[in-house]
């Protein structure tokens, strides 16, 4: 079973696996998206191995409030605050979730459609 030390994202964060940090706190992490699908695009990961949306339990309430305030400032900082942008948590297949460590992706930087495909 896939635990916390052959998980991608646990070992970026614990710098066994090279990333760029922009954010660290005791709750979470945030890092480049190595394959950006905008020109920011921001990955923002808590610390504890949470697999997916579907695992959250009412003790991380706090840590998901914490990845909101963190997704606010670093759209501050890179700019796109006014211009806007999305915070968007893939869970499952369907949304074609492939790292089993819950995250969000920041993304913005240019006009996005909606619906997503
Ligand atoms: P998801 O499809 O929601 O599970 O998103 C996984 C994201 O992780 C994708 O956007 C990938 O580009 C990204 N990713 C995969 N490997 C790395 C890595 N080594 N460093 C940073 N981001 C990565
Ligand atoms: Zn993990």
């Amino acid at each position: 079973m896939m635990g916390m030390s052959d998980c991608l994202f646990c070992n970026i964060m614990s710098g066994k696996i090279p990333g760029t940090i922009v954010h660290e706190d005791d709750g979470v992490v945030a890092f480049e998206d190595v394959n950006p699908q905008t020109p920011v695009h921001i990955l923002i990961v808590p610390r504890r191995h949470i697999r997916s949306l579907n695992d959250l339990e009412e003790v991380d309430a706090g840590l998901i409030g914490r990845v909101h305030l963190v997704a606010k400032k670093i759209a501050r900082e890179k700019g796109i605050a006014g211009s806007g942008y999305r915070l968007v948590c893939n869970c499952g297949p369907d949304a074609g979730q492939a790292v089993g460590h819950i995250h969000f992706h920041l993304i913005g930087g240019r006009p996005m459609s909606w619906p997503p495909g």
